[in-house]
């Protein structure tokens, strides 16, 4: 067994260099890219359930790759947050998205996404302090979307955080709610604007009763606590019709738009505003 497990570690061996070599490149290209400016942000809408009249766009960000092509955010969030490169790449996702937005009619929200290694760097209020100066964009239109992620360590820290951002007039959203393991405590340790029912629930409604159920759960939660609730991954006519009769206030999805490029934003808005 003992040579055998020597002759398993000199299989393994050349693809797990292979791998951190992999991995090392990818880093070197993820640096390269904030210098040669290879992001760029797609936005998708957020609608209201009742009438699909438009609340705002959540912007993600997108990575072209000379030779790679499309990086997914799965694939360069999570090394960006172990390379504390994520600090340079979501400073610009909140001045480009707040620029962005500056340009859009003043009802219209947008939504950022924020990583738990921002809230590190304490600067984070004063970065998003200056993307809203520099963009004139109207406190009220930028909300913040986190993670249960951001309040595992339940530090006082971060609270205090999140309190200077909403003091400044932004709105605080719990992104991916009821996938965690304690969504509903950290409902407790900060007064979210809005909670975002994580697509995994709204996937399978039309085969699950208890999601069903369970969707419908979290918008009375919703509704208790006098906040918004999303519905995200909205993909067909069936769902939507499902998380509305839930009473969820507002969806995301395929069904009404795909995340879209900044340019094509003037038709999007117009063809959801005359719904
Ligand atoms: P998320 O914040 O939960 O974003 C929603 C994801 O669901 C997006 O994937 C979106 O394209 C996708 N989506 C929207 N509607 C549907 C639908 O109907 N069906 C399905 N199957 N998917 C749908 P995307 O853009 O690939 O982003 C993945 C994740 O990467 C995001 O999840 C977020 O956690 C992270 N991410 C994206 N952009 C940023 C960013 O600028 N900053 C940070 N920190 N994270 C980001
Ligand atoms: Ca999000
Ligand atoms: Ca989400
Ligand atoms: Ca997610």
């Amino acid at each position: 067994a003992k040579s055998e497990g020597r002759a398993m570690f000199r299989f393994f061996e050349p693809q797990m260099s292979e791998r951190l070599e992999a991995r090392r490149h990818l880093e070197l290209d993820l640096r390269q890219a904030l210098q040669t400016n290879e992001f760029h942000l797609v936005f998708q809408p957020q609608v209201a359930s009742a009438d699909l009249g438009l609340a705002g766009f959540e912007a993600l960000i997108r990575w072209n790759h000379a030779f790679r092509g499309a990086v997914p955010p799965a694939d360069f969030i999570p090394l960006a947050e172990e390379t504390g490169l994520i600090r340079t790449l979501g400073e610009w996702v909140l001045v480009e998205a707040c620029a962005e937005a500056a340009r859009w009619s003043d009802s219209i929200q947008v939504a950022v996404n924020l990583s738990p290694i921002q809230f590190k760097d304490r600067s984070l209020v004063a970065t998003v302090r200056r993307a809203l100066a520099e963009s004139g964009l109207r406190p009220g239109r930028l909300e913040l979307e986190i993670t249960e992620a951001v309040l595992l360590q339940r530090d006082d820290v971060t609270i205090a955080m999140l309190h200077e951002l909403r003091a400044l007039g932004v709105r605080i959203a719990m992104d991916d709610f009821g996938v965690g393991y304690s969504s509903l405590s950290y409902l407790r340790s900060f007064p979210f604007d809005k909670i975002k029912i994580d697509r995994s629930f709204v996937g399978d409604l039309g085969q699950s009763r208890d999601n069903v159920a369970i969707v419908r759960a979290m918008a009375d939660l919703g509704a208790s606590l006098g906040i918004e609730t999303t519905a995200e991954g909205v993909e067909t006519e069936d769902q939507l019709a499902i998380v509305r009769g839930c009473g969820c206030t507002h969806v995301q999805g395929y069904l009404v738009s795909p995340p879209r490029p900044a340019a094509e934003l003037p038709a999007l808005i117009a063809s959801l505003a005359a719904g």
